[in-house]
């Protein structure tokens, strides 16, 4: 399988911690591995360790969202584990992306990943959570300019939202879709979801795949299946 490929496709490790290390030694040809709150809080730095010491890259999703200070130094001490991505909310504001993004270059070469909007919330929820008379998609535009302009270098949406954020960034915003089921898979608690193909297609740079994987009979099958997924639909925009 070709690296453009393999590199598209990042697992979330989104299990119990029996299952984790198995699960990921099943999978040898999954570059990145998604460490989420649930595993970093069990296991911390030495997961973190354990997965890079056998040749995958981590990205850990700790949605940070706290003041400017703690974020910088958060950011910092993550970035010398050696961590590909690290994940912040957008809705923190500016000023507290943009103090990820300094952290993470004093220690490495960590990219600080903006998340804009959850892929759970639907058009009924939203309005609780958010202005009502916002649509999703000027929301997660005006989220998406806050991680450009505090440096962030990519931003995770949903792929329902990835075609009108390609437009909008051309190809310097790297982004990373969550919300992604195979045709007929189960949603689970997803809502504004695309299969892999459709994601590709609308301008997805990396898919974050959880429970397909995790929970399918055959992981390694699984991802073998997204693998061929991927490379066709990026055929078909070539
Ligand atoms: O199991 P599933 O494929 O739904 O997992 C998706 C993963 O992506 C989860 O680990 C979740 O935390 C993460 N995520 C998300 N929506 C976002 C950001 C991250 O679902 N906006």
């Amino acid at each position: 399988m070709r690296d453009e490929v393999l590199d598209r496709l990042i697992v979330a490790l989104d299990v119990d911690g029996d299952r984790l290390r198995p699960l990921v030694e099943m999978l040898p040809n999954v570059r990145t591995f998604k460490i989420g709150m649930e595993a970093y809080y069990r296991e911390g730095a030495d997961l973190i360790r354990w997965v890079t010491d056998r040749g995958h890259h981590v990205f850990l999703d700790l949605k940070l969202h706290d003041i400017p200070h703690q974020v910088e130094r958060v950011a910092r001490v993550v970035a010398g584990l050696g961590v590909r991505f690290l994940t912040v909310h957008t809705s923190g504001g500016p000023d507290m992306v943009a103090a990820a993004v300094r952290g993470a270059a004093d220690a490495g070469d960590m990219n600080v990943l903006g998340v804009t909007m959850l892929t759970s919330l639907t058009g009924t929820e939203l309005p609780a959570v958010w202005d009502p008379a916002t649509s999703v998609e000027h929301k997660v535009l005006a989220l998406a300019r806050i991680a450009r302009d505090g440096g962030c270098h990519g931003i995770v949406a949903s792929p329902k939202e990835a075609e009108m954020l390609r437009s909008h960034f051309g190809q310097g915003m790297r982004i990373v879709c969550p919300g992604i089921r195979p045709a007929g898979a189960d949603q689970g608690d997803q809502r504004r979801v695309a299969t892999p193909g459709d994601a590709i297609t609308a301008g997805a740079d990396h898919l974050v795949v959880g429970r397909p994987v995790t929970g399918a009979d055959d992981p390694a099958a699984s991802a073998a299946a997204l693998f061929d997924e991927i490379s066709s639909a990026l055929e078909g925009g070539e």
